[in-house]
Parts: C-alpha cells; structure tokens; sequence
C-alpha cells in the first residue's frame, strides 16, 4: 500500500519536473513580470571600526560635580549669573543636561526662549528633554561625531576633524593618484572614523514563534496518524494544501479539506516550535548561513536559515520583511542561543551582504564575538572563499530543498503561515530526513521515534514529543514562578 503511494508520489514529482522543464522551454515570458523579481545587485563594500567611541552620557552631568571641578580648575568658584535686568526665566527651570538651577541660565535667544547653561554649555528649551542622551566622541581625536545618516536600523556618526590622527594616517598611505581621486569625489574612500549607533538591543530582536493553534490538534476528527499521514504529503513531499486534500481523499478516502490540512500543520508547527529549538545541542563552531526570498501575500520577503554543516542541523530560520541588519541579528541570535557557552573559535559562513558585518560588530558591542568567513561570488579568487565555499554550497542546496518543497504551494498566504511551514521543514529536516553524508542517519537522532517504522507515524510520535515537551516547560515555569 504504502509503496504504492511512494510510486504514486514518485510519478507525480516526475510529471511535476517535467511539466516544469516544459514550462521553461516554452514560455518565454514568465509569469511574474521581471521587474517584480528581486534583483541580486553587488554589494557594496563596507569597513566597519573596530575601535568603540568615547560615550559621554549627558544626563550624569551633575551641575554641583560641575561647580566643584571648576573651582578646583580655575582656583576660584563660577559665579551664578548677574543679571542687570530681572529675568524671565520661572524658578522651577532646571537645565535639564546638568540640573543646574535658573541662577545660572542664560536667556540665549529671547524670543524663541532658548535658554543657555552657564554651567554645561548646553542650549536647549525650557521644559524640552535633552535632544541627545549621548554624546559620541572620536576614540582617535576626542572630537564629537557628527551624525550624518539615519539609517532603518541604526545611525551613522562621523569624525569631521581635519586633525584626527585616524584621518591623517589613512590620507597619508593613499598614493598620489588616490589623492588626487579624492580630492575629486571624496566620497569614494573611507578616510574617516565612523560608528553605528544602533536603534534596537538584545532583548529586542524576534524571532519566529507560530500562532497559538486555531483547533486542539488531541481532539481533531482525525487521529495523530492521520494528521502524520498528511504531514509527511505536506512536508516531506512538498504538497499543496489543496493536493494533500485530494490525496487524502483519492488514497485512503479520507475527507480533509485544504483549510483543514492548513490548520494542523499550524497546530503542529506551534508544538514543535519550541521541541525543535530546545533539542539542538553539541552543534559544530562553525555555521554556515544564507538568506533568500520566499513569497508571501504575493510580495517578496526573506528567509534566513542558518546550519550547521557537519551536523547537516538547521539552528536558526528566521522570516522577515526586510534584509536587514535587525534580521541577521535575530537570525544570528537563535544559533547563539544553541550553544550552553560560546566556543571560542565560533565562525560563521555567509555571503558578501555587508549586514553580517554589521551584526557581527553589534554582538561585539555586547561582548559577544564570533569570525565571520565570507563567501562571494561563483569562482574562488581568494583563500577563504576556497576554504569555506564547500559550506557555503551546503547551505546553497538547503536553500534549493526548501523552495522545491514549498514551490507547489505558490508562495504562502500569510506570515504566519510561512512560519508554519519553515517550523515543520526544520523539525523534518533535523529530526526525519535520512542524510547520506551522515550515513543514512538523520541529524538529530530520538530514539523515541526507533519503534516507528513509517514517516506519517514518526511525524505523530513527534508531534506527541512536542506536546509532552511544552508541559514540561510550563510545568517548570510555574515552579520556578511560585520558588521566586
Ligand atoms: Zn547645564
Ligand atoms: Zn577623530
């Protein structure tokens, strides 16, 4: 019986990539407009400094340590401002950089009433908040940094000084014809100290979670076998919602309609979410990564899979409307969160996307530090491009399995259920699909699922693991609650 349905499904995917091959023959003009294709374009080359700014936080200024500093200074106290007309100034004005009082604040610009403190220098308006928490200093030359871009995800700072040690001995090591390009487009080179003040922390990078499920999967009108039967057509086979209906309904005359089918793998992946998460463990220290499209609602957005290439184990997937530095930082967090402690030698593997590097230096920022090798272009023209292309090409045939496994589905129809399908890719990925380089064994091994001799029952061993595993962990949260 059940070979019979492999035949089935085997001549199915043979019509399938037929079809297709004729598809390309024949149609010269695809579907999808070009224009509406993303478009891979070089990337720019960024140099990220290592060196962290001088942080001066305004908001420690404390106008009597000020007072107290100028008298040891200048011998002699600052005095509270003389005033030869009565001020305008209302006594409850505080300098709000140094707290100074209203004896010492100037009437800088009357009419607009900005105000000036004698004892900081800061100018600002009464009842105003200060403008910048922080100020950024050159850790080279000690001037402060101009802000010169607002970026999604961060703000870019700048050394404007002449005199900066940093931008004299760049300008010195450029060779004449370089000068002269310079002093013609000075924009070309990166003469300058800069930093990346980003706009988000740890704490508040995402990550994928499914939605709670729209149905109790233990009170289904099918059984978990059942439910196994149609994960194994949804996922391992790449079925559309609609084609797993009507296998279901044509093989083993079952009727589950394509919402149905979508429902249970939502209820599925929601469990296994989390199982899947907490059961990646003694990964390598070095992970190979790369990010592609997918479509969701018709538009094109991004997934980011990150593997670990020897274990063949997919650490983190991330889905995100934007390709940028937040999304690698999320992406990237999930494979840190893999390791109980860091090791010290952790690289990852990934392409010439410049937000790597600004994740990188970002987790630097926090104390946490890994390499990052990249990987650029179809030749090797460099050493590490050599060394490290073999994983980079892993992760290239990753990419390919997931969107031939989720092609027939015509790209998703929401978010949330393009969460739905790369949870159940990964738990299948780690936990089901036999890998010849790792001898015809999966990458993470439950010996749980030993007893089981076909996928549509492992898949509902799983899901029951899962289960088990999410009481589990409510359990301890509620104990560890009730203990604090
Ligand atoms: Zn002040
Ligand atoms: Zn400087």
């Amino acid at each position: 019986m059940i070979a019979l349905i492999n035949n089935l499904l085997n001549i199915n995917k043979i019509l399938f990539s037929l079809l297709e091959s004729f598809l390309i023959l024949f149609i010269k003009n695809p579907i999808v407009p070009k224009s509406h294709k993303p478009v891979n374009k070089p990337y720019r080359k960024i140099e990220v400094d290592d060196m962290p700014p001088i942080v001066e936080n305004n908001k420690s200024y404390d106008y009597q340590v000020l007072l107290k500093e100028y008298k040891l200074k200048h011998s002699k106290p600052l005095k509270p401002i003389n005033r030869r007309k009565k001020s305008n100034i209302s006594s409850s004005t505080y300098c709000p950089y140094c707290g100074a009082p209203k004896e010492y604040l100037y009437e800088n610009n009357g009419s607009n009433g900005q105000l000036l403190c004698k004892v900081c220098d800061n100018t600002f308006v009464p009842n105003s908040k200060p403008k910048k928490s922080v100020t950024f200093r050159c850790p080279y030359c000690g001037y402060t940094l101009e802000k010169i871009k607002d970026r999604s995800n961060f703000s870019i700072y700048k050394c404007k000084n002449n005199d900066c040690d940093y931008f004299i001995k760049k300008f010195n090591s450029m060779s004449s014809k370089d000068k002269e390009l310079y002093n013609k487009d000075p924009g070309k080179f990166k003469l300058r100290y800069i930093y990346r003040d980003y706009n988000f922390t740890l704490e508040n990078l995402a990550s994928n979670t499914p939605n709670s499920p729209k149905i109790d999967i233990n009170r289904a009108h099918n059984s978990l076998t059942t439910i196994g039967y149609i994960l194994t057509f949804y996922v391992n086979y790449g079925l559309s919602s609609r084609e797993v209906s009507s296998v279901m309904k044509d093989v083993f005359n079952v009727s589950v309609s394509h919402q149905t089918v979508l429902n249970y793998a939502q209820a599925a992946a929601y469990y296994l979410s989390d199982f899947t998460k907490d059961k990646v463990e003694n990964i390598s220290d070095i992970l190979c990564g790369d990010e592609t499209y997918i479509k969701i609602k018709g538009k094109w957005r991004y997934i980011f899979l990150i593997l670990d290439p020897v274990n063949k184990i997919i650490v983190s997937n991330f889905i995100s409307k934007n390709r940028d530095t937040f999304s690698a930082c999320s992406a990237i967090k999930s494979a840190l969160d893999c390791f109980s402690k860091l090791p010290e030698n952790l690289t990852f593997v990934f392409d010439g996307n410049p937000i790597y590097q600004l994740a990188k230096y970002f987790y630097s920022k926090h104390g946490i530090n890994f390499d990052i090798k990249t990987v650029v272009g179809l030749t090797n023209n460099d050493i590490i491009s050599t060394e490290y292309r073999p994983y980079k090409q892993f992760i290239e045939r990753l990419n390919r399995t997931f969107k031939d496994n989720y092609r027939h589905t015509n790209g998703f129809g929401s978010f949330d259920g393009a969460i739905t399908y790369v949870t159940l890719f990964t738990a299948w990925f780690n936990f089901l699909r036999p890998h010849s380089v790792l001898d015809n064994e999966v990458p993470i091994h439950l010996k749980e699922l030993d007893r089981y001799a076909n996928m549509p029952t492992k898949w509902a061993k799983l899901i029951e693991l899962s289960q088990l595993h999410a009481i589990e962990k409510e359990k301890e949260r509620v104990f560890s609650e009730a203990a604090a």
